[in-house]
């Protein structure tokens, strides 16, 4: 018998260790809504005391998401921001992160104005820009933090060359892996030490949970992380995580749906007049389309483009009538965002304005429906929008 390992992604997620239980056959992971565990032996505790420090559902989630991510653990969160915070906290007082640019404003936000408080210093580059991330090194750097694709301008980042960089400097690499999701990247193969995920996103994949999940290779990292998830105690409730795994089992058809949408509407705008740009990794001229190639066996779902204006821009979203306008994105209904007042509010207007994220910029993430309906709505929502500029 071959090992589950052995198989492909999409068959492995479905026949993980987890797929039956071994107590009462049940081919879904019993919700286990215990706080404490009764203890059959004062000498010697279950596997399980208290369930901020385990619980058996959350746990067949942690399995689950370090079997999809090659790592040793997974850890899950309260939401993806609990999980960007919690291995924040792998640092201490004096260390110096260097951050990509265009990071999502959450993580923007505990950065600048949470970290610097516990004397966790940073410096922002252009992590497309490899010399500009050895200008930004310092000899205290300790981290060094990538988001690719990168949010909303869609950058990629050379995972394997960062990490590179970070181990010379005995520091560590987090990746943001939201956007891809390891069905279709998996930074620790390429030496990443913390893969990050707002679970939120594709992973459950419903716009129905929020959850947060971290994966680790190294065990002794992965020792720590445990340590500090329950010390700070973010941790994602039962309910969520079956959620959570529950979504996961259909998320490679998912992304194939969606990437292929996105792909046909990258296509589209980009030859559409009132399209400024397209920032989409699948696009011949995408400046990292090779290197998408080289790491990771897609594009993903999301997109950005840039209308011709803002005016454009509002008229476009009156008339457009089927993705959702709204925050977030990896959902089976496509959603369409607008970042400069949506994910980067947090971002001051010129310091979001400087990394090109315009008031004419909208991020797409496709979702379930048929790209040609999608297709249709864009582009009677586009001709209306024309008007704008004639008058
Ligand atoms: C949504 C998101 C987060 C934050 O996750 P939450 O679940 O909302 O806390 C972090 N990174 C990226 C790339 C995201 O899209």
């Amino acid at each position: 018998m071959p090992t589950e390992n052995e198989f492909t992604f999409e068959t492995s997620i479905l026949h993980n260790s987890h797929k039956i239980d071994p107590v009462t056959g049940a081919v879904s992971v019993p919700i286990h809504h215990a706080s404490t565990f009764h203890q059959f032996d004062i000498d010697s505790f279950g596997r399980y005391d208290y369930s901020r420090s385990g619980n058996p559902t959350r746990e067949a989630l942690e399995d689950l998401i370090a079997q999809m991510e090659g790592g040793t653990r997974g850890f899950a969160f309260s939401s993806g921001m609990a999980a960007i915070s919690t291995a924040f906290l792998l640092l201490s007082a004096g260390d110096h992160v260097v951050i990509t640019d265009d990071v999502y404003g959450g993580t923007y936000r505990m950065i600048t104005q949470v970290l610097t408080r516990f004397g966790i210093s940073h410096s922002f580059a252009d992590m497309t820009d490899i010399e500009a991330v050895k200008r930004a090194i310092k000899p205290n750097t300790k981290l060094f933090y990538v988001e690719t694709p990168s949010n909303p301008l869609l950058k990629v980042t050379d995972i394997k060359e960062i990490s590179r960089i970070a181990k010379e400097h005995g520091a560590l690499t987090f990746v943001d892996n939201t956007f891809l999701t390891p069905a279709l990247q998996k930074p620790l193969e390429l030496g990443a030490d913390v893969v990050l995920h707002s679970a939120t996103k594709f992973l459950s994949g419903h716009s129905d949970t929020v959850a947060g999940l971290a994966v680790v290779k190294d065990p002794a990292l992965a020792d720590k992380l445990g340590f500090l998830q329950n010390s700070f105690g973010a941790v994602l409730g039962v309910q969520d995580a079956w959620l959570v795994m529950r979504g996961i089992k259909t998320l490679h058809v998912r992304l194939s749906h969606s990437v292929a949408a996105a792909e046909k509407m990258a296509h589209f705008l980009q030859s559409h007049d009132l399209v400024k740009n397209v920032y989409y990794p699948g696009l011949k001229n995408h400046p990292q389309y090779a290197l998408q190639q080289q790491q990771a066996k897609g594009a993903g779902a999301v997109l950005s483009f840039e209308l011709e204006n803002e005016s454009v821009l509002r008229s476009f979203i009156e008339n457009v009538k089927l993705p959702v306008f709204a925050v977030s994105l990896g959902a089976v209904e496509s959603i369409l965002s607008y970042p400069a007042k949506m994910s980067h509010a947090a971002m001051p207007a010129e310091e979001r304005e400087s990394r090109g994220i315009s008031s004419s910029l909208l991020r797409l993430s496709a979702g379930l429906e048929n790209a040609d309906d999608m297709l249709e709505d864009f582009s009677q929502a586009l001709k209306k929008s024309k008007k704008v500029i004639t008058v």
